[in-house]
């Protein structure tokens, strides 16, 4: 495999349909690939299996093709890298989690639910930040021996440092310290032999060999743990670019169901083409160095570059995506407009 020239991943978890906020960041993982010359990577991260949708990876790729967003890696694709179902992986998290417990970096966690409860309520009750108390971080090898004779489930948790920081980097925002004292023993590996999504993140984002992680903003506090994993793992992590979230169109909070439409099938069904969403999405999140507003993806690809996207929060107006909609509706030849109503 190639691991020199950009790589970038879109991995969306199966547990709905594409939102727009994924389709916008698939948008720029897609642009920064053909940018460069580098590869796009469809990622499935499957392992949430509680709130998995069995015809949401349809849903996923058709509305990326839709959007003209094709994947050089992936389901349906193949490529040297794979599987790229995160549920056909778990033999790979596993191996990595053992080798976390082995080098002193990762413990069993016997806890019971009933137990993890009564702390969180006391902890709650106490005023205290909630997290794990890490009750199993110091268990002799002989009570492991022990718990695991009992037949008793355990996940596995990553031992954070006690004391000190981590620093973090984006791209668009730089360097970020976070206190270790801030983040509990997260757990990397669930009982059921599941990763959870840190581990299983950072393992594949390595061993996919990604040069660029983009996603949404609300990842950034989920970097301290991902650093301190590759860190333990002896690897040297990707670059990271988090995209600004997306307010409502009055901008007084987070756009949700609430505002209409959130999802690339909705847009789809209520008419609008694909290359007003994609150019609506474009620019919600990056500006170019002109005043230019109309884009098809192959001016996108010339324009497009990381420095540009933006940090601050973005309205998500309507209005906009119908004004956008209705250009590109009155481009289309006669014909045309009649296929597509069709
Ligand atoms: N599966 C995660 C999500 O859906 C991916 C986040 C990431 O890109 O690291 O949102
Ligand atoms: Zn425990």
């Amino acid at each position: 495999m190639d691991k020199n020239g950009v790589r970038v991943r879109f991995a969306p978890s199966p547990t709905g349909y594409l939102h727009i906020g994924g389709a916008r960041t698939a948008l720029y993982d897609w642009l920064l690939a053909r940018k460069t010359g580098g590869r796009f990577i469809l990622r499935i991260e499957d392992t949430d299996r509680n709130r998995f949708v069995p015809d949401a990876v349809e849903d996923i790729k058709s509305s990326l093709r839709w959007m003209g967003l094709t994947w050089d890696e992936g389901p349906d694709a193949g490529g040297a890298a794979g599987p790229y179902f995160q549920s056909e992986r778990l033999a790979i998290y596993q191996k990595h989690a053992e080798e976390l417990v082995q080098a002193g970096k990762a413990y069993y966690c016997f806890c019971t639910p009933e137990r993890l409860e009564a702390i969180r309520k006391k902890q709650e009750a106490a005023n205290q930040p909630s997290g794990y108390d890490r009750h199993c971080r110091e268990l002799t090898v002989e009570e492991i021996e022990q718990h695991l004779a009992a037949g008793e489930r355990y996940v596995i948790r990553f031992k954070v440092p006690l004391t000190g920081k981590t620093q973090v980097r984006d791209e668009l925002r730089g360097e970020m310290v976070f206190d270790h004292e801030t983040l509990d023993d997260f757990v990397i590996l669930k009982s059921d032999g599941f990763p959870t999504y840190h581990l299983a993140s950072v393992v594949d984002d390595h061993l996919m060999g990604i040069s660029h992680v983009i996603r949404g903003e609300e990842w950034i506090i989920s970097l301290p743990r991902h650093f301190l994993l590759y860190a333990a793992l002896g690897w040297e992590p990707p670059a990271f670019v988090h995209l600004p979230i997306f307010l409502s169109p009055d901008g007084k909070g987070k756009l949700s169901k609430r505002h209409g439409a959130t999802r690339v099938r909705e847009f789809r069904e209520k008419g609008y083409l694909p290359e007003a969403l994609v150019n609506f999405l474009l620019l919600l999140g990056w500006h170019p160095a002109s005043d230019q507003e109309l884009f098809t993806l192959d001016e996108a690809v010339e324009a497009f570059s990381v420095e540009r996207i933006s940090t601050s929060p973005v309205s998500f107006s309507l209005d906009k995506l119908d004004w956008y909609n209705g250009i590109y509706i009155r481009r289309l030849s006669h014909e045309e407009l009649a296929h597509r109503c069709l």
